[in-house]
């Protein structure tokens, strides 16, 4: 039982120095958090080493009666958070969960409607190559050219089309709300499921400041890493018992072998801070520093450089920074933010003009600073020094040290010390 520096230098080194570049760094990956150290503690716990097929109380393996307590405890937790009747937290991951419930309730061939990858979908909404796209007939829906808003007449038209089995409603990349009740009255019509992939905006939905899509949807799904702040991996929500009884048996023995305890007992923690004034407290100042970029990538400095922000704005935790009519394309701007410390995804915009590796856009999303402790005063100079950053020739010495000055004002992790303990 040597510690890892010890035993495994090469790992301790890496580790180490994640460590440090996400001290040091400002992350701005909308997709990304930084987990309590109590939820990594019960990760990296001894239920790690724990069999545990089947469910609470119905195990295939003896000695479950304490990860039976701690998956009762997940499945109890967020069922409350989200006023769902059921849950299953076994799905190793979103893109498992999801799955899942095609698994579950889809034939394959069965027709499906989902938002575009390009336009702001998520790859298991039916991209080609992705298991979806190739068990699935999928018809891809989009957001409208004028607004880069999700076209909800074009669903209906598409629903009415080509009767699907299950309308897909969910982001990877899209800044606004979406019409949950309007995605049910579409689905009700045309007599398909509705699943809605919460994913990007569950946290939203915990501390009250995004609507629920529990309420409408058949099924509703998300990642629990996001801005839930979690463990990384999923989770599928419904209210009906016939639904939960088909999405378990296709979670296990359907996909997954032995569910992740460790990783349970990490999302029952987190669903439990979830649930807290603290937490929904985190959210508002997500959110606020969402609009206060917005709001400064559409002044007129940044019109001149030809940057924009998509649809005007946003009412979530990311923002979509359009740079069509910009001089950096999107691998351009995301390497000049990782060069003074600041680090996002480039991400293509609707009706893109770039091909996917380069893109005219960048995602840029405030979760894992609001985690961090920014305030809006620290998120207005974030907002400023990105958009120095996307000017022609910015002064990149001078923009690393204002970043360096916010990592240092917000230590991370400061208790950890050259490895994740
Ligand atoms: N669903 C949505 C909307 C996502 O954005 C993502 C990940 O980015 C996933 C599902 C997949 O989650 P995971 O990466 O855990 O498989």
């Amino acid at each position: 039982n040597a510690p890892l520096a010890e035993l495994d230098p090469e790992v301790h080194a890496a580790v180490s120095a994640e460590l440090e570049r996400q001290q040091s760094t400002l992350e701005m990956i909308a997709s990304e958090n930084f987990a309590p150290s109590a939820v990594m503690e019960a990760q990296g716990s001894v239920l790690t080493n724990k069999y545990a097929e089947g469910y609470p109380g119905r195990r295939y393996y003896g000695g479950c009666e304490h990860v039976d307590v701690t998956e009762r405890l997940a499945i109890d937790r967020v069922k409350s958070l989200f006023g769902a009747g059921f849950a299953n937290v076994q799905p190793h991951s979103g893109a498992q969960a999801n799955t899942a419930v095609f698994f579950g309730l889809l034939k394959p061939g069965d027709t499906v409607l989902g938002l575009d990858l390009a336009h702001g979908g998520h790859l298991t909404h039916g991209m080609r190559i992705n298991y979806s796209g190739k068990m699935l007939n999928v018809v891809p829906y989009h957001v409208d050219q004028a607004d880069n808003l999700v076209d909800m007449d074009e669903v209906e038209r598409l629903a009415k089309e080509h009767n699907p089995k299950m309308i897909i409603a969910g982001w990877s990349a899209y800044p606004r709300q979406l019409d949950f009740a309007a995605f049910r009255r579409i689905a009700d019509e045309v007599g398909s499921y509705l699943m809605v992939d919460m994913a990007h905006f569950a946290g939203l939905v915990a501390a009250g400041l995004h609507p629920n899509p529990v309420p409408h949807a058949h099924v509703t799904t998300t990642t629990t890493h996001k801005t839930l702040g979690g463990p990384r991996g999923g989770v599928i929500l419904t209210n009906e018992a016939d639904l939960a009884k088909k999405i378990n048996s296709a979670v296990f023995p359907g996909m997954q072998g032995g569910p992740l305890e460790h990783v349970i007992a990490a999302k029952a923690v987190s669903f439990k801070l979830a649930a807290s004034p603290e937490f929904a407290e985190r959210q508002a100042r997500t959110l606020a520093g969402a609009h206060l970029l917005a709001e400064r990538l559409t002044k007129p400095d940044a019109a001149a450089a030809g940057v924009s922000v998509l649809t005007g704005g946003t009412d979530v935790h990311l923002v979509l920074v359009d740079l069509r009519e910009s001089e950096l394309d999107g691998q351009q701007a995301e390497d000049r933010l990782h060069e003074i410390g600041i680090t996002v995804n480039r991400n293509a915009v609707p009706f893109d003009p770039r091909p996917p590796m380069v893109t005219s856009g960048l995602r840029i999303g405030t979760p894992a600073l609001a985690t961090r402790g920014f305030t809006e005063e620290d998120f207005a100079e974030v907002a400023d020094i990105i958009a120095l950053a996307l000017q022609p020739a910015p002064d990149v010495a001078a923009l690393r040290s204002r970043t360096q000055a916010l990592a240092a004002k917000h230590p991370l992790y400061p208790h950890l010390i050259g490895d994740a303990r």
